[in-house]
């Protein structure tokens, strides 16, 4: 039994709210605050019989953060606002003596650039304070690490090849609109892709790698290679991995619309001066697209996103594959979002929960492959996202 702090009302703080309020045993008390407090009552207003608090919270302020947990004093801050967020909550977390979990590992707004350094540089000051940090614990990064971790505790001596593929077979009707954050999103995608092949980082340029891949219950989907920042963990924490990839798919639909707009440099980062006022130009047009956390209601299709292994089992090739697939319209139903918000917050609960309950708990700061596994995976289908595996089977894709 403990306070939970969630800092973030978008898509997925939505559903990150709503899957604590259903565990009042563990999260006995729930504030939610973000940069607009409507945004945080109309969340806590449309769930019934549990007493949610709000508050305004501009969290890029550090103080502002130590203030409000120094108010409400939770055990655990949950952060699901944006990655530029991340540091000065982590400092506030450090300074009030309270554990910290998020989705999305940091980025400087000025830069297109996301990489662990500068969280795991909290480690020892963590550790020092007796307070843990948990690093993206969403579906990936997140749920792929722990799939990672669980196929090399039951089902490898060594993995050799991993492929983290992500499909969202999804509809939402409208001509452009992306399932997370706009800025975020756009911001990833358009900028180099990258792998890992026999110790060292592979750069190529944008979405320049694609090849259909088969996806379970959805059939081939063409996927295109990006850099996706739990490969940079996961190689770290598994150095047999001769190869590491991250796939994800994009309709025809949605690449035609992002290269016009790349080629009009609507997606800029660089600040232009319009009619005398400095404005960066995606800020902009992320204020033109639908809010992630709107698309919901008309979702068809699913998402399926897992895990490609391959590797050593008592001295035989061995070959593994561990997925989940979400039906938009289930997510709706459970906790009104669509499928990209719905497998970013369950996870991130259930990480929560494991750290309020002890039993993923130690002081420093850890991505989720660092944790037993076990403990989850006996779980999570229970919150809402069951995986299935098949092993030994010949991949659906050539190596
Ligand atoms: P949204 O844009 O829907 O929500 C972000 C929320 O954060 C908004 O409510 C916004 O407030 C709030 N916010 C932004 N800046 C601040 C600030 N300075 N102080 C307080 N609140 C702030 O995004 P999503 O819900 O789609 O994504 C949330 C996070 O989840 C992102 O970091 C994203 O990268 C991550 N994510 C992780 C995934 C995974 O699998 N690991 C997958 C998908 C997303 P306002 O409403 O006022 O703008």
């Amino acid at each position: 039994m403990g306070k939970v702090l969630i800092i973030g009302a978008g898509g997925v703080g939505n559903v990150v709210v709503r899957k604590c309020a259903s565990v009042p045993e563990v999260f006995s008390e729930i504030m939610l605050a973000s940069r607009t407090k409507s945004k945080c009552d109309a969340i806590a207003n449309d769930i019934k019989g549990v007493n949610i608090k709000t508050a305004a919270l501009d969290a890029d302020d550090a103080q502002q953060v130590a203030e409000l947990i120094r108010s409400f004093k939770p055990e655990l801050v949950i952060n699901v606002a944006l990655p530029y967020q991340d540091l000065p909550i982590m400092d506030a977390c450090l300074e009030t003596g309270v554990h910290y979990l998020d989705t999305a590992n940091y980025e400087p707004k000025d830069e297109a650039k996301f990489e662990y350094s500068w969280q795991w540089a909290y480690q020892e000051r963590f550790k020092a304070k007796g307070i843990m940090a948990l690093l993206g614990c969403g579906f990936d990064p997140g749920q792929s690490q722990i799939y990672t971790a669980y196929a090399a505790k039951h089902h490898f001596d060594e993995m050799h090849y991993l492929d983290i593929v992500d499909c969202n077979a999804g509809d939402h009707g409208q001509a452009f609109a992306t399932n997370f954050n706009p800025e975020i999103n756009i911001r990833e995608i358009t900028q180099d892709g990258k792998y890992w092949e026999n110790g060292s980082w592979k750069v190529i340029p944008a979405m320049s790698i694609h090849k259909p891949i088969e996806y379970p219950n959805i059939g081939p989907k063409e996927s295109y290679l990006l850099y996706h920042e739990e490969l940079e963990s996961l190689v770290k924490n598994f150095p047999t991995l001769k190869r590491a990839r991250f796939w994800m798919t994009f309709g025809q639909q949605y690449i035609t619309h992002l290269t016009v707009m790349q080629n009009i440099g609507i997606t800029s980062i660089k600040p232009i001066k319009f009619k005398g006022v400095d404005i960066v130009p995606l800020e902009f047009l992320k204020a033109l697209l639908p809010e992630p956390g709107s698309l919901g209601e008309n979702y068809t299709g699913e998402t399926s996103i897992g895990c490609q292994i391959k590797g050593i089992k008592d001295g035989k090739d061995q070959t593994y594959f561990i997925w989940n697939n979400c039906r938009h319209q289930d997510a709706y139903q459970d906790a009104k979002a669509q499928g990209v918000s719905y497998t970013t917050g369950v996870p991130a609960m259930l990480g929560a929960k494991l750290m309020m309950e002890g039993v993923w708990m130690k002081p420093g700061v850890y991505n989720t492959e660092e944790m037993d596994p076990d403990p989850f995976m006996a779980q999570i289908g229970k919150y809402g996202l069951p995986w299935q595996e098949k092993i030994g089977l010949a991949l659906p894709h050539e190596y």
